[in-house]
C-alpha cells in the first residue's frame, strides 16, 4: 500500500522529503502576483480615460506596456496609442542634447519650473539607447531633476533600459503620444549628444537645442558639425563666474559659424544665447527664443510641414527596414547573396547586374 502511494505521487524535480508537503509546480508566490497583475491591470478605456485626466500613474504604466517585448502587452499599448492619437499633437515638441557634464539635466530642471512658472504642464523623456552598457546615464540618477520630479505639473520618464535605437525612438515617440493626450504642453526630449540618437531626435520634435560649454571647442566636446546644423538653438551652458568672459566669446564664435551654414528652408536663422541654470538666467531668453521659432514657422507652414515630413518619414523607413530584414533574414536570399558574392569579387559580374538579379529572384519568390 504505501509502496503504491509512492509511486502514484507526480516526479518532479522539486520533489522534498516525505511528509513535507510537496511545492505546486509554479512559485506560488509568482503566481500570485502575475494573476494580481492581469486581474489588476485597468482596462484599455480605464487606461485611456485616466491618461487623459492627467493619471501620471497610469501614464507611466501605459509607457511601461508601450516598451514591453511581450505580444500581449503589444496588443494593448497598440490600443491605447490609438486611443491617444486624436488627442495628440498640441504640445511643443523639443529636444535637448550635449555631452555629458554639459548641464543638461541641470538645466532640464530649471527650464521645467520655469514653464511650469508659466502655466505649463512639462513631461520629459529620454533617448539613451546606450543606457544598458552604461547602466542608465542618462536619468538614472535618482538625484537629477530632485524638485521638477516631484512637481505635480511635470512627468519624467527615463529612457528604456534596453533596446536598439530604432525601438528607443519608437517607444519615445510613443510615449509623446500619449503624454500630450494626458495634456503635457512642453514635451522635452533629452539625449546624450554623442552618437546617432540626435538624428533620431530630431525626427521626433519641432525645435532642438544643442547645450555647448565654453572654450571646450567643438572636437573636445566630442560635437559633430551635423549635430550642429541641426540646432535651432545654441546654449552656451555655464555662463557664470569665471565663465561669464568665455561664455560671451564662445556665443560671438558659435554665431558666426551658424551664418556658415546654409540657410534652413523653414526661414529659421538658428540663434546662440548663454545660460545658466545655477544663477537661472538665460532660462526665460531661451522659451523666448523657441516661441519665436513657433510663431515665424507656423506662419510659414513649416511647423505643420515639419510634423508632416516627419511622419511620412517614419511611414517609409518602417516599410523599408521591413523589407530589408525580411530579405537579409531569408536563408536561401542569403546563401544565394554569398554565391553572388563570390562572383562578383572575382570580377565576373559587376555589383548592380548582380543586385537585380538576386532581387528578380526575390520578387519572383515573394
Ligand atoms: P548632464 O550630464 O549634461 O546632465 O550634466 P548635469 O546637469 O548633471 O551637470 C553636470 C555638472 O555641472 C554638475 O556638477 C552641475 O552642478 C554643474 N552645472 C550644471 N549647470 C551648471 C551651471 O549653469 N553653472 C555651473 N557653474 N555649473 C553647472
Amino acid at each position: 500500500m504505501e509502496k503504491d502511494d509512492h509511486h502514484n505521487k507526480v516526479e518532479s524535480a522539486l520533489k522534498v522529503n516525505e511528509g513535507i508537503e510537496q511545492p505546486a509546480s509554479l512559485n506560488p508566490m509568482l503566481e500570485k502576483e502575475m494573476m494580481r497583475f492581469r486581474k489588476n491591470r485597468p482596462t484599455v478605456e480605464a487606461f485611456l480615460s485616466g491618461i487623459r485626466s492627467g493619471n501620471r500613474n497610469l501614464l507611466g504604466q501605459a509607457i511601461t506596456l508601450i516598451e514591453s517585448a511581450r505580444p500581449e502587452d503589444q496588443v494593448v499599448a497598440e490600443d491605447l496609442i490609438n486611443g491617444c492619437l486624436p488627442f495628440s499633437g498640441k504640445s511643443i515638441r523639443i529636444g535637448i542634447t550635449g555631452v555629458p557634464g554639459v548641464g543638461k539635466s541641470t538645466f532640464i530642471e530649471t527650464f521645467g519650473l520655469y514653464l511650469i512658472s508659466q502655466g505649463k504642464k512639462v513631461a520629459v523623456l529620454a533617448i539613451d539607447p546606450s543606457s544598458t552598457r552604461t547602466k542608465g546615464s542618462i536619468l538614472g540618477d535618482k538625484t537629477r531633476m530632485e524638485e521638477l520630479s516631484v512637481h505635480t505639473d511635470a512627468f519624467i520618464r527615463p529612457s528604456a533600459s534596453s533596446g536598439t535605437l530604432g525601438g528607443v525612438t519608437r517607444s519615445t515617440r510613443e510615449a509623446l503620444i500619449l503624454c500630450e493626450a494626458a495634456g503635457f504642453d512642453v514635451i522635452l526630449i533629452e539625449t546624450v549628444g554623442v552618437g546617432q540618437s540626435e538624428t533620431a531626435v530630431s525626427q521626433l520634435v519641432d525645435f532642438f537645442i544643442l547645450l555647448m560649454l565654453a572654450g571646450g571647442g567643438d572636437e573636445l566636446q566630442g560635437i559633430k558639425r551635423g549635430i550642429m546644423e541641426m540646432a535651432d538653438l545654441i546654449v552656451i551652458n555655464k555662463a557664470d563666474g569665471d565663465n561669464m568672459l568665455k561664455a560671451n566669446l564662445a556665443k560671438r564664435e558659435y554665431e558666426n559659424a551658424l551664418h556658415l551654414f546654409p540657410p534652413l528652408a523653414n526661414g529659421w536663422i538658428p540663434k546662440t544665447i548663454t545660460a545658466s541654470a545655477l544663477k537661472n538666467t538665460g532660462i526665460g531668453e531661451t522659451w523666448k527664443v523657441v516661441d519665436e521659432f513657433i510663431n515665424q514657422t507656423s506662419a510659414n507652414g513649416f511647423f505643420q510641414k515639419n510634423r508632416h515630413d516627419q511622419s511620412k518619414h517614419i511611414l517609409r523607413e518602417t516599410i523599408s527596414h521591413s523589407l530589408n530584414n525580411h530579405f537579409f533574414k531569408n536563408e536561401s536570399m542569403t546563401s544565394q547573396l554569398h554565391v553572388m558574392e563570390q562572383k562578383v569579387l572575382a570580377d565576373m559580374i559587376n555589383p548592380y547586374q548582380a543586385a537585380q538579379q538576386l532581387l528578380e529572384v526575390y520578387f519572383g519568390k515573394f
